[in-house]
């Protein structure tokens, strides 16, 4: 029988290669812009006609190729950056699979000019579905273009997979857009149709920043610096209230190469934990140094993933230098509630005009501002500052006062307090007045004393005159009995009773008596619920249903004592205005904006 295996044909072999490689418009302006900058470019001109899928081009002031480097260049595994296998572990250049320009010459029409130092005349390669059709001498400047027209005319499959025009533009606009961020001592410059959206002179790091993202959005921005001995990290982060509704302006790059990794974007998401708005992702911008030696880049064809040595060591490292970061820097919020402007901020700019109009989730109606409320409000993550652990709720009768000034009510300075609707505390502050939700008010400050309790080991339980016994399903059961230890710390006195039966003699200091079965039984339903989220260690987790479910709720009546006490120790917390859950707990109307409301300017 005849040998049923052959080698595929070049040109099959490069098609395949060019699904991996360039998959749409924007991998192929990628691969294109990395090797200018291999190529030591000063200055790269990037222009798309018809969101890349007509033209599509790079073009670049560096070293250029020798005639017979540029006929070599649309071989597959044609390179110059790596001869030696050892090579392959101590990467110092953007490309070096020798894969790029073999998989666009395969799938385009393809025009390369270039030209290098030494040579007066430049060289015209022009490649069409993997083939050489033409070579010849050509004047041109120093440098390399290349135009790609028609990509993927020859494989109509994967031009049917392309996407609307916007989309493929934004693509290639986000990938120009992360490399001038990576590159700010380029000089950039990008084209679509005809319109230039992109001109950018060579910059620092900071100018660079400030120009992509705008001025009044880099106001919001945090410088981060560390060095180790492992990593440098260099870069911004996004002020909490600068929370983003995607996780579009995340900005990653290792050793200049813009990469997704998942293990970091999460510890820097966890450093933010609870000081962001629930559905809200942290804006960073954050470039890795590290030793080439120890980062794998050789994991995918697009190179877009990296492999560290040691990852669960970054995943640290990041999280504390960005809990660091928040820590010494003074976050008060400056929420906007007017919302983004039309036309303006981080979105449109860094998407071009993309149609992103998603309300932000900042932006509650009504055009409040928030600026100045949270002056006594600072984040400090270490060393909690829950000291006072004086109930807040006392259990003598609640007296049904709904609205009282409280200066009768003995020292808090003439301060004025009512209960709306059993829901909100509305009170008077020197600036305008405030609002807060009662019971994610509450959950706050319970949360952060079940993380104080836990950190102290110091559990504050009231013990119950009548103690009660709880009958849990078998499932619960075994839950308590394993929670017990934590539970315990929180404040709970409980006694496993046998059959499915459990006493409970105690309860944390801050819990109103009465319900205590009804916030056994939710906690554990809740502790459940959040389970899946891997995110969630076993004690924040109990910490979060704990102050969920035991908080008062809303259409608890409050005395003016309990409304002072939960808004005294609501500004004692570590941060007031979001609950643990991303919720926002206060809101300010100010007295300008009052007086505007009424005409009186
Ligand atoms: P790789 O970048 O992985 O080496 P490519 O297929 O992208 O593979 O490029 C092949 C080779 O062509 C490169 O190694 C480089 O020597 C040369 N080359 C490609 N683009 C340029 C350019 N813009 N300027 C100078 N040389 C280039
Ligand atoms: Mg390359």
């Amino acid at each position: 029988m005849a040998a049923k295996i052959h080698i595929l044909r070049s040109d099959l072999a490069n098609k395949i290669a060019a699904g991996e490689v360039v998959q749409r418009p924007s991998s192929a302006v990628k691969e294109l812009i990395e090797n200018s900058l291999d190529a030591g470019a000063r200055t790269i001109f990037v222009r798309i006609e018809d969101a890349g899928k007509s033209v599509l081009q790079v073009v670049d002031d560096g070293e250029g190729m020798s005639e017979e480097d540029a006929r070599l260049s649309f071989r597959r595994h044609a390179t110059s950056k790596i001869s030696l296998p050892e090579d392959l572990e101590n990467i110092r250049t953007l490309g070096f699979r020798g894969e790029a320009l073999a998989s666009v010459g395969a799938v385009a029409r393809v025009e390369l000019k270039t030209r290098t130092v030494d040579e007066d005349v430049g060289t015209l390669v022009r490649v069409e579905g993997d083939e050489i059709r033409e070579v010849s001498r050509t004047a041109c400047e120093r440098g390399t273009s290349v135009v790609v027209k028609n990509l993927f005319y020859n494989t109509p499959a994967r031009r049917n997979f392309l996407k609307s025009q916007q989309t493929e533009r934004k693509q290639t606009s986000d990938v120009v857009t992360r490399m001038a961020l990576a590159y700010p001592q380029v000089s950039w410059h990008y084209v679509s149709d005809e319109e230039t959206l992109l001109n950018l002179a060579p910059a620092s790091f900071e100018e660079r920043v400030c120009d992509i993202v705008g001025k009044k959005q880099f106001e919001q921005l945090v410088r981060v610096q560390e060095k180790t001995d492992y990593v440098s990290i260099d870069g911004y982060i996004g002020r909490p209230d600068f929370g983003r509704k995607s996780r579009t302006d995340q900005f990653l790059f290792l050793n200049g190469r813009y990469i997704v990794n998942r293990a970091i974007n999460h510890a820097v998401f966890q450093a933010y934990e609870h000081l962001l708005v629930k559905g809200s992702f942290p804006f960073f911008i954050l470039r890795l140094t590290v030793d080439p030696r120890n980062v794998d880049v050789n994991v995918h064809p697009s190179k877009l993933e990296v492999k560290f040595e040691n990852e669960s060591n970054m995943y640290r490292l990041v999280l504390s230098v960005i809990r660091k970061t928040l820590a010494s820097n003074d976050l008060v919020p400056a929420m906007e509630m007017a919302g983004v402007e039309a036309g303006g901020g981080i979105d449109a700019r860094l998407r071009f005009g993309g149609s992103q109009d998603a309300p932000d989730p900042m932006a509650i109606p009504g055009q409040i501002d928030l600026d100045q409320l949270f002056q006594r409000a600072r984040y400090a993550p270490e060393g909690v500052a829950v000291n006072s652990l004086t109930p807040i709720l006392r259990r003598e009768p609640v007296e049904r006062i709904v609205a009282q000034e409280a200066e009768q009510g003995g020292g808090h300075e003439g301060r004025a307090i009512w209960q709306v609707h059993n829901k909100y505390i509305l009170s008077q502050i020197k600036t305008g007045i405030m609002i807060v939700d009662q019971h994610v008010a509450h959950e706050r400050i319970l949360y952060e004393r079940a993380l104080a309790s836990f950190e102290n080991n110091l559990p504050a339980s009231q013990q119950l005159l009548f103690p009660q016994t709880v009958q849990l399903t078998p499932g619960d059961y075994s839950l308590v009995r394993d929670l017990l230890p934590h539970l315990e710390t929180l404040g709970f006195v409980l006694k496993p009773f046998g059959k499915h039966t459990v006493v409970i003699e105690g309860i944390p200091a801050d819990v109103r008596v009465g319900s205590e079965r009804k916030i056994l039984q939710d906690l554990l339903d809740e502790f459940r619920n959040n389970e899946h989220h891997a995110t969630v260690d076993a004690r924040d987790n109990l910490a979060k249903s704990f102050a969920c479910k035991a908080a008062i709720k809303a259409g608890d009546r409050l005395t003016v004592q309990e409304m002072v006490g939960l808004i005294d120790q609501l500004f004692l917390t570590t941060m007031p205005y979001v609950c643990p859950h991303g919720r926002p707990v206060v809101v300010k109307i100010s007295l300008d904006e009052l007086d505007k409301r009424f005409g009186r300017t």
